[in-house]
């Protein structure tokens, strides 16, 4: 039997396991701009590589991709214990924390170790250090344009493939060789591209509340576009000079990057004692005043609340709001220290800008679903394949992207080498 020759067009989390997934019927070939497999990879869930989830996926994910319902499709032929199991089959030992499965090892070097040792087993060929510049399809056939970094010289690829699966990633941390090239090929195919988007990133904000005194607070955040409420998180607040940051901002980045892209206003509202009500939080600030002495700074209002810094930097937004910059010192009366609890559960800050995606972690928008079959291959294109972040579907943090990568390269890996039988 002739076994068809694929081309997967880097080797990242999505591209390896595409490559694994063709090779059980195809003879693949794999490159990537980088001297390794994986260097995106290596870098997961601070080097512990949280590689899924144990929640449903699906309402985790925004995007065109998502939204069609080809992203749900994807998730239900490669749900969480599907991908368990296969992670286990390639003799990956796991464990959970916190709802994230991560190696055993808490070492994301062993997974890719785990990945590219099945490569091997499957006889794909690897080729690193090679940029692919084009794609040209001429008859069935695709020829590849390479440009071959260690030797700094372009070749034409004489090698006919009867596909090609494009796993470039999207623009977030380019540094690891992910810089966008996938939606260059698709517009040149015909494609649409919804503009990448910085996604699972800080959040920038002209509020002088974002000044160097850096802080962290377990909070819960609201975020509101257009002065409507959009999306909700909790966890660790960093606030930081320019901005705020921390998981529970990168899960509202993504949606608030396609917001403003698109002109729309956005504001955060950061209940700081999210433990508390307003009323047990008045009872308690009421207390608390009585204590406080002539000599005593207004933070002090907060002691054994917030730490020192925090209680700084919520007194000059208190002031600013309800003083006209005065010191509230001296004059809390009771209806003062109820505007207080007030504002304090519901303190809101305009939101200008994201991080840069030098310092995100995945990308918003991509090759929308108008242009794809629900195999992930090109609608116009036959035996053209798209996988991965370079598509139009991004997700919240804790192992969900991750999970879209194997799915989505599952899924494009095996529909390309036209396999009937998955494992
Ligand atoms: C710091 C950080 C931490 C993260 N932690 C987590 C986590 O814990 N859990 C989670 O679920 N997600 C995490 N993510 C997100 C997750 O890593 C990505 O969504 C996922 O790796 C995307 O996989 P991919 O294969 O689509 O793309 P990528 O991993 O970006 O791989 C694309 C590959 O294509 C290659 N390439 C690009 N263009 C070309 C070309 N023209 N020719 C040849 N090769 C090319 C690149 O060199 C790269 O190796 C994290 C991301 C970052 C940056």
């Amino acid at each position: 039997m002739i076994l068809k020759k694929i081309a997967v067009i880097g080797a990242g989390a999505s591209g390896m396991m595409a490559a694994i997934a063709a090779a059980e019927n195809a003879r693949v070939s794999l490159f990537d701009k980088n001297d390794i497999p994986g260097r995106k990879l290596l870098q997961t869930g601070n080097g512990k590589c949280n590689f899924l989830n144990e929640s449903d996926p699906v309402p985790h994910f925004r995007g065109s991709i998502a939204d069609s319902g080809i992203l749900s499709g994807i998730f239900e032929s490669y749900d969480r214990d599907r991908i368990l199991g296969l992670f286990s089959s390639f003799g990956l030992l796991y464990h959970k924390k916190n709802g994230g499965y991560y190696p055993r090892s808490d070492s994301a070097a062993s997974l890719n170790d785990v990945l590219i040792g099945v490569m091997k087993e499957r006889e794909v060929i690897f080729h690193p250090q090679i940029q692919v510049k084009g794609i040209e399809k001429k008859g069935d056939q695709f020829f590849l344009d390479l440009f071959h970094l260690k030797h700094n010289k372009r070749s034409k690829d004489e090698t006919p493939f009867d596909a090609v699966i494009v796993a470039t990633g999207g623009k977030a941390a380019p540094k690891t060789g992910s810089t966008g090239d996938g939606y260059y090929f698709a517009e040149g195919f015909g494609l649409s591209v919804a503009k990448p988007l910085p996604a699972l990133t800080r959040l920038l904000s002209p509020d002088p509340f974002f000044n160097d005194n850096t802080v962290r607070a377990s909070v819960s955040v609201k975020l509101f576009i257009d002065d409507s409420f959009t999306a909700a998180s909790q966890g660790e607040l960093q606030v930081n000079a320019g901005g705020p940051s921390g998981i529970c901002i990168f899960d509202l980045s993504g949606r608030a990057a396609r917001a403003l892209n698109e002109g729309r206003s956005c504001r955060i509202s950061v209940d700081f004692l999210p433990e508390l009500d307003v009323e047990e939080l008045f009872s308690l600030l009421l207390r608390k005043a009585e204590r406080i002495g002539a000599e005593d700074p207004p933070s002090s209002l907060f002691n054994g609340i917030f730490s020192d810094r925090l209680s700084v930097n919520i007194c000059e937004k208190l002031e600013n709001l309800l003083f006209k910059g005065r010191s509230f010192h001296g004059i809390l009366s009771d209806s003062l220290i109820r505007d207080i609890a007030v504002l304090i559960k519901d303190m809101s800050f305009d939101i200008s800008g994201t991080g840069e995606f030098a310092i995100s972690q995945v990308t918003s928008g991509g090759i929308t679903a108008e242009s794809l079959n629900p195999d992930l291959s090109a609608k116009n294109v036959p035996g053209l394949f798209f996988t991965g972040e370079c598509l139009d579907a991004d997700g919240d943090c804790g192992g969900f992207n991750l999970h879209w990568a194997w799915a989505s390269g599952l899924t494009a890996g095996f529909a390309a080498s036209g396999a009937v039988v998955c494992f």
